[in-house]
């Protein structure tokens, strides 16, 4: 993907504030979304799902990475990645979540997220540079 298409990023991130709508977050309130783009042309949205056992709770980021896989398969690749949170507070991925979508991610995807002065935008590669991966070299 173009990161110079402003417009497809910005439709992106408004996929990732509808999804934050459907959020379940009773604990803390916090209502997050997330879109990814994948190669294949597709847009899969997720947001986060809290539990009363707080550490079984899953973000938005991996609930979109599961139902993406789920409907497309184990050979999709994603291209970009918009998060957006109704409570206008920074919210980038946390780190569980960079290193499940580097398993699926192009290194140079694009990722948005609400930094504390407005969006942000990174090459994933920066956000998680040294992944866990068992590829032998
Ligand atoms: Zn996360």
């Amino acid at each position: 993907m173009d990161m110079k298409n402003t417009q497809e990023m910005e439709q992106l991130l408004e996929q990732a504030r509808q999804a934050a709508q459907q959020s379940y977050s009773p604990y803390s309130g916090f209502r997050v979304g997330a879109a990814l783009r994948l190669t294949n042309g597709e847009v899969v949205t997720g947001t986060n799902v809290e539990n009363v056992s707080y550490g079984l709770t899953i973000c938005a980021e991996r609930s979109a990475l599961v139902r993406a896989v789920s409907r497309f398969g184990p050979t999709i690749r994603i291209e970009a990645v918009a998060i957006a949170n109704l409570n206008d507070s920074a919210s980038p991925p946390c780190g569980a979540c960079r290193q499940v979508l580097a398993e699926f991610i192009l290194p140079d995807a694009p990722i948005l997220f609400p930094a504390a002065n407005g969006v942000r935008t990174m090459a994933f590669s920066d956000l998680l540079p040294l992944a866990f991966d068992m590829k032998l070299k």
